[in-house]
């Protein structure tokens, strides 16, 4: 079923009953809101973690249309050839949409996970299945959907996400996560990109939300760097595909480790000196850098020691309404350094790109990794540089390295 506002049927006679949320499974009391109905009285509560798909309250019900399935037979183009293990792990996701069973996908970063499903895509497209290629971040959901549209050049995709509502037919999806809320037993074939991207794993209410949109013999396909257990036995350990190369073949770069405590540079406004000579290294040889920095109020203060320096420099967040054009100036060379919080872990690519992380000790292992995937993307560069800041040597920073060695040795077991 798909929930809609005008649809004809109902689905729940109230949308909220003591405190619970039927549509987006809140439980949390704190997140309803109560207040006395000016014509009769009566008591009202809404839900307000789902509160941006509409309301959802006590008093009036949740409206739907049923599902529906048709066949439909897509054609995809590619501009390259899979190499042997894309195509095996392309094998396998079809063969789990056939044997209804879900799958994990454990890849390194730029191994061309998106591409390893539009097999599946097709193939559950003709069988009639109803297929959402899902996201926790919008941006990867944007970018996805550009892929997708280029590549199933006569299909017809919906698109949905925060604001966003482009839909067809409900039977090929490209949205976040949260967008599911909508559905119930509706998709057949769910491929969960960056599945350890915030907010899903801080947020279990989404996973069953995700559930709960699969129909009941739904292969769900997740993929990611760094799996986690619960990952692991939502699918069970026979069913996980391990990709450890890149698309290209080359090796990950393996992150160095410098100690410097940058905040304490910071507070006194002055110039980092290792810093210095890393990004002096990295504009000599007309290379770009990613700074990335553990907290948005790191940014001006840094930003504003290093641009006595270096005037070609740019600084990003994720409220930052010039995002978009600061990330495409530094595609268009105007830009050599761009300062970041993790908005830019994911989702990025850009040519000749070294990596440098200030106070890397507070990131997480499964943060670092996403951000050291961001070199060496590109066949004309697949290698680059990535340096670590640290004042200590955490267990995140330890895992990172440690993993990376082991994907290229090819013993990236879990
Ligand atoms: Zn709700």
């Amino acid at each position: 079923m798909i929930i809609t506002h005008d649809g004809p049927k109902v689905i729940f006679e109230v949308g909220v009953v003591d405190h619970t949320c039927l549509r987006c499974g809140n439980k949390d009391k704190s997140l309803f809101y109560e207040y006395a109905s000016t014509f009769d009285n009566k008591k009202i509560c809404y839900c307000m973690s789902c509160i941006i798909m509409g309301r959802s309250d006590s008093s009036n019900p949740i409206r739907g249309i049923n599902s529906e399935r048709e066949k439909m037979m897509l054609n995809y183009h590619l501009d390259f050839d899979l190499n042997d293990i894309q195509e095996n792990a392309s094998d396998k996701i079809v063969d789990a949409i056939d044997h209804k069973h879900h799958l994990l996908l454990y890849a390194v970063t730029g191994a061309g996970k998106t591409e390893i499903t539009f097999k599946g895509i097709q193939y559950a497209r003709q069988k009639g299945l109803n297929v959402a290629f899902v996201s926790p971040r919008i941006d990867v959901v944007k970018e996805v959907y550009l892929r997708l549209r280029d590549a199933f050049k006569d299909a017809q995709i919906d698109l949905l996400y925060s604001g966003v509502k482009n839909v067809y037919s409900h039977m090929f999806t490209v949205c976040t996560v949260h967008q599911l809320m909508n559905y119930i037993e509706h998709y057949d074939f769910i491929i969960i990109d960056e599945v350890d991207a915030f907010p899903l794993p801080d947020e279990p209410l989404l996973m069953s939300v995700i559930l709960r949109a699969a129909s009941k013999n739904a292969s769900i396909i997740l993929m990611t760097a760094t799996p986690t257990r619960d990952m692991i036995e939502l699918v069970g350990k026979e069913n996980i595909v391990t990709i450890s190369r890149r698309y290209h073949g080359h090796d990950l770069t393996i992150p160095k480790n410098i100690y410097q405590d940058i905040e304490k540079y910071i507070k006194k406004k002055r110039a980092p000196h290792k810093l210095i000579s890393l990004l002096d290294g990295i504009t000599a040889r007309d290379r770009k850098a990613l700074v990335f920095v553990p907290e948005i109020k790191m940014l001006e203060p840094l930003k504003s020691i290093l641009q006595k320096r270096y005037s070609r420099l740019e600084s990003v967040y994720s409220g930052d309404p010039e995002r978009m054009e600061k990330v495409q100036l530094m595609r268009d060379n105007q830009v050599d350094i761009l300062l970041t919080t993790t908005i830019l872990e994911r989702g990025v690519t850009f040519l000749n790109l070294d990596v440098i992380v200030l106070s890397a000790e507070r990131f997480d292992f499964a943060q670092l990794i996403q951000i050291c995937g961001r070199v060496g993307r590109k066949i004309g560069d697949p290698i680059g540089n990535i340096w670590f800041l640290s004042s200590e040597k955490t267990y995140g920073i330890k895992e990172t390295i440690r993993r990376i060695k082991a994907f290229n040795k090819g013993q990236a077991k879990l």
